[in-house]
């Protein structure tokens, strides 16, 4: 996606993402999505004369051979503009390769743009095999992904790109590629698609992890999103805890540099994805419904830490990926399974209320009391019956429940149903 209005500068000369990350480590918390405040300026670090890391919404690296670069992800094509400029000053003349992480927007959508902004170039790009895949599903579904992008990111209106440039060359599970002496591993991962790639350079002892790490709780219950894969998460970035690198370059937020610290950041989030559905499956392997394993569930104190904290997706859409992908879509309750139309269901509740006012008068109760998500669940029902009516405490009820959120998703759906 591109979040139209934004601009991207590059401004910090001094930037430092590795002295950015040790001070988020010491924290207990981190307030808002840094992934997703970090990316707003262009910013290149030098981490030695032949790698780079650049600063973006969609992190990129950079690999030099003399005036060569091999680029992992290009960013998001409206911060092109900037990544260009930064490659040109760090003496890059042209782009041989290009690796996917994964096919996501903010990751690809920078490509056209770098390739023709170096004319020499005959790039090669490469990604997972099942990105031709996603490509093709996403020319099925621009208006629903613009409407995702528009809920997710609060932005003015619907914005989905409709042009992607494929991959030259796929692979399977695994793949070698030499680059300036140094050969860079590819490993095919399942975790928040099923296209993702993490690399690494045995030289520079680096990982590069796309979006399995993003300096939040994972992207691993997205309520829009049709693939999700938490467990294979879990394991995923286990598997990259035994490279022991030196440094990581995540898909969003800072680079980390320390091998104690990045086996701690992948272990603890691995751990806590493998907590989640191995709970999860133990719940509905013992008949308990979706719901109920809402209300039992939450995640254990140790991993409270700043880097997995619900601000961007949530620990409860976490349980529904797991769900899903085990269990289909039935949630175990009963009357949701055809449930009436809603308007049907509010006609029920103004009846059983004594009319309108009545009821309007018991929403009103439930809001001074803060019961925001009981209320939520009724007023849905009587706004489909009388949107004059109940228009003004529909958009209490969720003004409050966006407030109440942590979560940027959660938030941006609350918010996107308010009237205006
Ligand atoms: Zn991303």
């Amino acid at each position: 996606m591109s979040l139209e209005g934004l601009q991207f500068v590059n401004t910090d000369n001094n930037y430092n993402p590795i002295d950015l990350s040790k001070s988020f480590l010491t924290k207990k918390t981190l307030p808002n999505q840094v992934s997703i405040q970090e990316g707003f300026n262009v910013e290149l670090f030098e981490v030695n004369k032949n790698l780079a890391f650049i600063k973006n919404f969609g992190n990129v690296a950079a690999f030099k051979d003399d005036t060569s670069a091999l680029l992992i992800d290009t960013g998001m094509g409206v911060s092109s503009v900037q990544v260009v400029s930064k490659l040109k000053e760090w003496g890059i003349e042209n782009v041989e390769f290009i690796i996917y992480t994964h096919g996501h927007v903010d990751h690809v959508t920078g490509t056209d743009y770098i390739i023709n902004a170096f004319e020499n170039s005959n790039t090669e790009v490469i990604g997972h095999k099942n990105i031709v895949n996603r490509f093709d599903r996403y020319k099925k579904t621009i208006g629903y992904n613009g409407i995702i992008n528009q809920r997710q990111f609060g932005l003015p209106s619907p914005v989905f790109p409709n042009e992607f440039t494929y991959p030259d060359t796929t692979y399977d599970d695994s793949y070698e590629l030499e680059f300036n002496n140094s050969v860079l591993k590819l490993f095919h991962g399942k975790g928040e698609t099923d296209d993702a790639t993490y690399i690494y350079s045995e030289k520079d002892n680096a990982l590069f992890t796309g979006d399995f790490f993003i300096w939040s709780l994972p992207n691993a219950g997205n309520p829009s999103k049709s693939q999700r894969y938490v467990g294979s998460w879990g394991e995923v970035l286990k598997k990259m805890s035994e490279l022991n690198s030196e440094y990581l370059f995540p898909g969003h937020g800072p680079l980390i540099k320390g091998k104690k610290e990045i086996t701690k950041v992948l272990l603890d989030t691995s751990n806590c994805m493998l907590w989640i559905e191995d709970n999860v499956l133990s719940l509905m392997n013992s008949g308990h419904s979706l719901r109920e394993i809402h209300s039992k569930l939450s995640l254990p104190p140790e991993f409270q830490q700043p880097y997995l904290v619900s601000v961007y997706d949530d620990f409860k859409f976490l349980i529904n990926s797991v769900w899903r992908q085990y269990g289909g879509w039935y949630s175990g309750t009963p009357s949701e399974l055809k449930p009436p139309a809603l308007n049907e269901i509010g006609k029920t509740y103004i009846d059983m209320a004594g009319g309108e006012d009545n009821l309007l008068e018991f929403l009103n109760s439930l809001v001074s009391s803060e019961k925001y998500k009981e209320a939520s669940v009724v007023v849905d029902a009587v706004y489909a019956v009388n949107k004059e009516l109940f228009s003004e405490i529909k958009n209490e009820i969720y003004f409050n429940l966006s407030e109440q959120e942590t979560s940027l998703m959660a938030k941006g759906i609350y918010k996107f149903d308010l009237d205006s």
